[in-house]
This record gives C-alpha cells, structure tokens and sequence, in this order.
C-alpha cells in the first residue's frame, strides 16, 4: 500500500484543505509563529535603538548626537522596509518563498548577533544585515498566507486577520522583554534578546514547513535572472566591504545625514520613476491605469500617515525618555528602582491593537453593512487620527515631566488610525491590482512604509534644534490638511475605480 499520508503532505491542496489551526489550514500556524518571532524581534531592537545611539558612551550607548541618530534611524527602517521589493523578486525568480523565508530569517539572527557585539562594524554590519534578512522574509510570508487558499476560499480575510494578530503579539512582548533586559544601561542584551527570538522563529519554521506542502518551493526565473540576481549580489557584498572601509576610517560617522540626505533624493525619485511609468505603461489597459491613479493617491496618503505614525521608534521614543515623568508609574515588581521605561511605550500601539481595538473594527465594518465608509474615507479618518495624536501633544510639548498619560492617549490614537488605513489599504491594492501586477502592487505598499519611516527618522533629527510644538503642529497640520482633501476626493476616486472601491 502507498503511504497515503505522505503523499497527502506533498500535495499542495492538503496544505489548504487542512482545517486543524482553528479552522485554517495548519500551514498558518507556521506563518504565524515566523511572522510572530520576526516581529518581535524588529520590534523589540527598534525600540531601543535610537535610545541606544543617543546614550552616552558612559551609559553603554553610542553617544551619537541626535540629528545622526535620527538619519541612521531612518535609514535603516526605510531599507527594512524598502528590500521587501527586491525579496519579493527574489522569491519569485530565484528562490521561492519558502527558502527566502528561511535565508530572511537566518540573516536577521545573525544581525542582531552582530548587534550585540561591541563595535562599530558590527553595529553598522548588524543593522545592514537585518534590513536584508526582513526584506526577504517580510514580504514573502505574506505571500504564503495568501497562498495556503485558493481564489475562493472564504477563509483568507479571516486568515489575515489572524496572521496580524501574531504580527501584534511579537510587538507587543517583545519592547517589553527586550527593554527590561537591556534598562539604561545594557543595550546589547536587549539586542542579544531579539536574536535570541528570530532564532527560535528561524527553528520553529524549520521544524514545521512541512505543514506548508508544496507553497514557495518553486520560482519562476529564468537564466538572465540568476545571472542578474549573481551580479547583483557581487556588487552588493563590494558596497558592503566599502561600507565597512568607511566607517572604520571614520568618514561614515562624519556622513550619516549626508548619507540620508543622498538616500531621501534616491527614494523620491524612485516614487517618482516608478509612478510615472506605471500611469503611462501601454502595458496596461486603460482602466487598470486609471486604477493606478487611485493607487497612487492612496499611496502618498499611506506615506503621510506612516511619517507621523512611524514616529513611535524615533521622536515619541525621545520624547517618552525626554518629556515624560517615568517614574509616575513606579513597576515595583521589577525590583526596588523598578519603574517604566520608554521603550515599554513601544508596546502600547499592539496592546491596544490585541486587546480590543482590532476585534472592534473587524466587528464595526461588519455591522456597518452596506453603510460601510470607502476605503478614501477610511484613509481620511486614518490621517484624522494620525494628526490628533500629534496635536494634543502640542501644548505640552516644550515641558518636561509630563504625565504618561499624554503619549498613552497618542498611542491610542494612532492605534485607532491605523485600523482605519493599515489593512483597509492591503485589501485595496489587492483589489486594484491586476492580477499579473500583484506583486509590484504590494511592493508599493511596502514603498509607503519605507518613505514614512525615512521622513520619520529625519523628523527625529531635528528633535533639539526645531521646537517641538512647531514639529508636532506641523505633523498634525499635514495629516488634516490631507485628511480635509481625501474628503473631497471620496466620489472621484471611487468613478476612478469603478466600483471597486
Ligand atoms: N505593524 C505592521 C507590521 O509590522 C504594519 C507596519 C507598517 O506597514 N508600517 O507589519
């Protein structure tokens, strides 16, 4: 007799037939726990990273001067995000999502070692290495999700659902944890913590791919792709070797803004470049443009409401260490000194997001039937929120001390916000995008996230020289002036999809 069950495993509609993770193919449960360990493991070494960099070396910190910090802040998370359109090629023309993930999250474990290495190299090393690994690994297991259903299952909105939950536990314990063990003083275990975490994710996924069946093992590459990919990579590993050439003689320190600087002008063209060929490509019909055009509107009100949102590593995370009293809220049971430190802020956003704003949306967009608001008016609500959790801080801005509760009440709005834009604005590339650009169209997406997270980062950089209320003001001005405008947009972006909206 055949071994039935083995050749069921191979099959790759077991894989999505299978109902044994609550419902969902078990192939889920093994995204979910990557994805879960992946978060935390960004989350958790992002929320101590620009406190790291602005530490005084006397204080286990870098000792950077603000305005650098913020550059290389921003740096680094718009390339994170930025390499999820080179990882998405990259499984689909050389590799396959599934050993992209696993190479993904190999990297990322070995750049939060190198992270916890004393060193310059291995700090700028580390960094470089973890922005690779997430853009292999971030894009492509979403893809599989998507992947474990066929075109009709019901399932898949409820899969996603799920999977963001696991995105929200990882980011929610892991500021925690990672902030606890590092306190004031000693950074490098926190980093040490995250890889610690991704190493368990990289284990985990190892040990349960099977449950994925066939999904990511192929690729559809060609040779002039592999060889593109050799060339690629070649001149990748030169610029790396330079990279370090730089910083041990000193002159990337002297260069990190000028370095953004040169990096912001390459990413507004890329926007640029890219968007302008989109809207004019004879490769696509006449209506899949006009769709483009409303994907680009979405897009810049995305890369808007990630600017300010993003904030929470950079700007709110200076600003919880700055201006508000931490020791308000004494933690007795972490000890004797026990009190809240900034980066357990970083851990709100997710806790409100867990514990009832995610399941209050899933179930107001229900209910609201047919009254449902536009994904326009949605994003309009996003901006909204966006800007109200800037501008109540703007009469408190220039005091210090100030109570916790004034960050805890932006990070509720912002959380608010993002549920309006976040996966609304998934579900709308998905359904603008044709079929054959899916993944061009989802790279976008994470475009936004990048742009938002530089203009984040250099917004940051101007913490101690621009006054704050005028910082925050200008923020908040931004998002409604945006918001006040996707209003007015609502009844042509939806003529523009044609009822897709
Ligand atoms: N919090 C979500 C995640 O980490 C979305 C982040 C984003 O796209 N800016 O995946």
């Amino acid at each position: 007799m055949p071994d039935t069950s083995s050749t069921l495993q191979a099959d790759p509609s077991n894989a999505r037939w299978d109902r044994s993770f609550f419902g969902h193919p078990r192939g889920l449960s093994t995204l979910f726990f990557t994805e879960m360990w992946e978060r935390s493991s960004y989350y958790g070494m992002r929320a101590l990273l620009i406190l790291f960099m602005v530490a005084p070396v006397a204080k286990g910190g870098l000792g950077f001067p603000t305005s650098k910090a913020g550059a290389i802040y921003g740096l680094y998370t718009a390339i994170a995000y930025l390499a999820a359109l080179p990882g998405g090629w990259i499984a689909d023309r050389i590799m396959g999502q599934r050993r992209a993930v696993l190479y993904g999250g190999i990297c990322i474990t070995i750049g939060e070692f190198c992270m916890a290495t004393p060193g310059m190299v291995p700090f700028y090393l580390g960094l470089a290495t973890i922005a690779a690994g997430t853009g292999l690994l971030k894009p492509n297991v979403s893809t599989m999700v998507g992947n474990l259903y066929s075109k009709e299952d019901a399932r898949r909105d409820g899969a996603f659902s799920i999977f963001y939950m696991g995105i929200n536990i990882g980011a929610l314990v892991a500021p925690l944890v990672c902030g606890f063990l590092a306190g004031e003083t000693h950074w490098r275990n926190g980093f040490l913590a995250a890889g610690i975490g991704m190493a368990f994710g990289v284990a985990q996924y190892a040990l349960s791919g099977k449950y994925l069946g066939q999904i990511g093992l192929t690729n559809v590459g060609t040779a002039q792709d592999r060889l593109l990919f050799k060339k690629v990579l070649i001149g990748s590993a030169a610029l790396i070797l330079l990279t370090i050439a730089l910083s041990v003689s000193g002159i990337l320190n002297v260069t990190a803004e000028r370095i953004s600087d040169v990096f912001g002008t390459a990413l507004l063209l890329v926007v640029v470049v890219f968007f302008g060929w989109l809207l004019t490509s004879k490769e696509y019909s006449r209506q899949e443009r006009s769709r483009f055009w409303v994907i680009l509107v979405l897009f810049l009100a995305a890369s808007l409401f990630w600017s300010a949102f993003e904030q929470a590593g950079s700007t709110l995370n200076l600003f919880a260490e700055r201006n508000t009293n931490l020791r308000a809220w004494d933690v007795k049971a972490l000890g004797e000194n026990g009190h809240f430190l900034a980066s357990y802020y970083q851990s709100f956003n997710s806790m409100f997001m867990v514990f009832g704003l995610a399941p209050f949306f899933a179930w107001l967009w229900v209910k609201l039937g047919r009254k449902n608001p536009s994904s326009t008016a949605k994003f309009s609500i996003g901006l909204l929120f966006a800007g109200l959790g800037f501008a109540v801080l703007i009469p408190i801005a220039n005091s210090t001390n100030v109570s916790p509760w004034w960050l805890t009440l932006t990070y509720l709005l912002h959380t608010i916000g993002e549920l309006c834009l976040s996966p609304v604005g998934l579900s709308a590339m998905t359904k603008l995008a044709p079929a054959r650009a899916i993944g061009l169209i989802m790279g976008t997406w994470f475009l936004a996230t990048s742009v938002g997270n530089f203009i984040g980062g250099r917004l940051a950089s101007l913490y101690e020289s621009f006054p704050l209320p005028l910082l925050f003001g200008l923020v908040a001005g931004f998002c409604f002036l945006l918001s006040l405008v996707l209003l007015f947009m609502i009844r042509p972006m939806k003529k523009l999809s044609e009822g897709i909206n």
